[in-house]
């Protein structure tokens, strides 16, 4: 009874968290989305004070007390309660042992870290950026040391991201995954088959819009319980009944639209997915970005490039389309579809190469925070690294260390998550076309409800429970791996390119 009222009053507590992490995260999303820039600082502001308060309620020493409390007497608590107990006192953890003055310092630098680094890159001015990157390493071995992982603050920067990962497990997983999937890249960048993209030029865009809100609603996203906006970069957020996702639109490349609002609808099915009953808990919480990223791309990917997807919509594409896409033949568009074409810049990366830059980065982190690597040595390893990886060289550090915007905010071992999701994606796939041998043909007839069913229950209903290697093993039956994602590759990209 003592245990059943500390629980229910955990709980209520969660929820509570919960409620203003939802209030936060519309801010946010409304930043991008909404805001005038005249009222940027003000939202600073309510920023800020979302962010205490919500600090103020995780590091509660009520809440202490009764975590403490229940993991004294854990005898009446049943798996389910455990999973949320053990999570709360992950996340209370985090909040009490990071002191005040950190977490300040912490958000104090990473927005002054990323006005620089949105100035240092479009004038390839590493000089200017890497002090700010230094004191972010810095602060993340800080970081780490407080929460116990001094000696590995790589591996708990992954940890963060991807619980029950570690870089020497990751490191064996992408040192398989390289040995495979250089030579395959290459090998289709050598083809002498060569898409031709000239066409994605001049769509309406408001047919585009239209056209990705029919798409994605189709595969399964409701939208009685989330939206579709726009912004500068594509991004989904919210949760259960509320989901804000965003796509960005340009009429010189009206596959980016589709296949963005579709990543983003994998996301945000997932939330959708996930029981609210239980929000503000761990039943209700994502297993981690690896699990979130297997999610985006199975639909973007091994979904959305798929033949059957593109039986049926094609004439769908073509009735919106009609001037745009008159004398193009479905071949070439299928191909333009699966285009592979090596980039320097990962965002813009094909999903054969997409992977190499990923190895690339987790390589350089991994380095950085193994003291092998100087911060001011990075733009050389960079470029080393992506001509051995890519078989091209940046010549400005825009084009290499200074692309991604993930250093400015401190997220380092954030990148391991997107090819972890791609291995992961490809996983779920196949177990998935084994127990429904039909499911392309069923595409074929605008029927995706197998998909969705399927990862409703195999991955969505899980929450928490699981971390990523363990939801692998139960829904796929097998160990994380990097084959089935070299099967999928070479099935999809060998017929078209060798
Ligand atoms: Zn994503």
């Amino acid at each position: 009874m003592k245990t059943a009222d500390a629980y229910s009053r955990l709980v209520a507590r969660l929820k509570r968290i919960h409620t203003i992490y939802t209030v936060a995260d519309v801010l946010v999303w409304d930043e991008q989305v909404n805001l005038p820039p005249g009222g940027a600082d003000r939202r600073a502001e309510q920023n800020a004070v979302m962010a205490e308060l919500q600090h103020r309620e995780a590091s509660d020493p009520v809440l202490g007390e009764l975590l403490g409390e229940l993991e004294a007497d854990q005898g009446p608590l049943d798996g389910d309660q455990r999973v949320v107990l053990r999570q709360a006192r992950r996340d209370y953890d985090r909040a009490v042992r990071l002191p005040a003055e950190f977490v300040r310092e912490k958000a104090e630098l990473s927005s002054r870290a990323f006005h620089a680094w949105a100035e240092a890159r479009p004038r390839s001015d590493f000089a200017a950026f890497a002090p700010h990157l230094e004191r972010h390493v810095e602060l993340a071995r800080r970081e780490a040391g407080y929460l116990g992982w001094g000696e590995r603050p790589y591996d708990y920067l992954i940890d963060q991201h991807d619980p029950g990962m570690s870089a020497e497990l990751i490191g064996r997983l992408f040192g398989r995954l390289k040995e495979e999937l250089v030579p395959f890249a290459h090998a289709v960048v050598a083809s002498p088959v060569k898409p031709d993209t000239a066409f994605l030029r001049g769509f309406d865009v408001e047919a585009q819009r239209k056209l990705a809100l029919e798409v994605t609603a189709a595969l399964g996203f409701d939208y009685r319980r989330g939206r579709l906006d726009v912004s500068l970069h594509p991004f989904c957020s919210g949760t259960g009944p509320d989901i804000r996702m965003t796509t960005r639109f340009d009429a010189d490349n009206p596959l980016d639209s589709l296949f963005s609002a579709i990543h983003e609808s994998g996301h945000g099915m997932y939330e959708q997915g996930l029981p609210e009953e239980h929000a503000g808990t761990a039943l209700a919480m994502a297993a981690g970005m690896g699990a979130h990223e297997s999610q985006s791309r199975l639909w973007e990917n091994q979904v959305a490039r798929s033949r059957g997807f593109w039986s049926h919509f094609e004439p769908r594409l073509r009735e919106v389309f009609r001037r745009e896409l008159g004398w193009i033949s479905s071949e070439s568009l299928y191909l333009a579809v699966n285009a592979v074409a090596p980039t320097l810049i990962r965002v813009d990366s094909d999903e054969v190469t997409y992977n190499l830059h990923i190895l690339l980065r987790f390589e350089l982190e991994r380095r950085l925070f193994s003291g092998d690597l100087a911060v001011q040595d990075l733009p050389r390893a960079w470029k080393q690294a992506s001509k051995d990886l890519l078989g091209l060289e940046p010549e400005s550090d825009r084009e290499g260390v200074l692309q991604d915007v993930h250093w400015s905010g401190g997220a380092f071992g954030y990148f391991p998550s997107y090819c972890i999701g791609n291995m992961l994606a490809a996983q779920l796939w196949y177990k998935l076309v084994d127990q429904h041998p039909d499911l392309e043909a069923r595409f074929a007839e605008g029927d995706f409800t197998q998909v969705l069913g399927w990862l409703r229950r195999e991955v969505h209903a899980q929450g928490r429970r699981y971390d990523v290697l363990e939801l692998t093993r139960r829904a796929t039956g097998a160990e994380l791996s990097p084959e089935p994602l070299m099967r999928y590759l070479r099935e999809r990209y060998g017929p078209l390119y060798l």
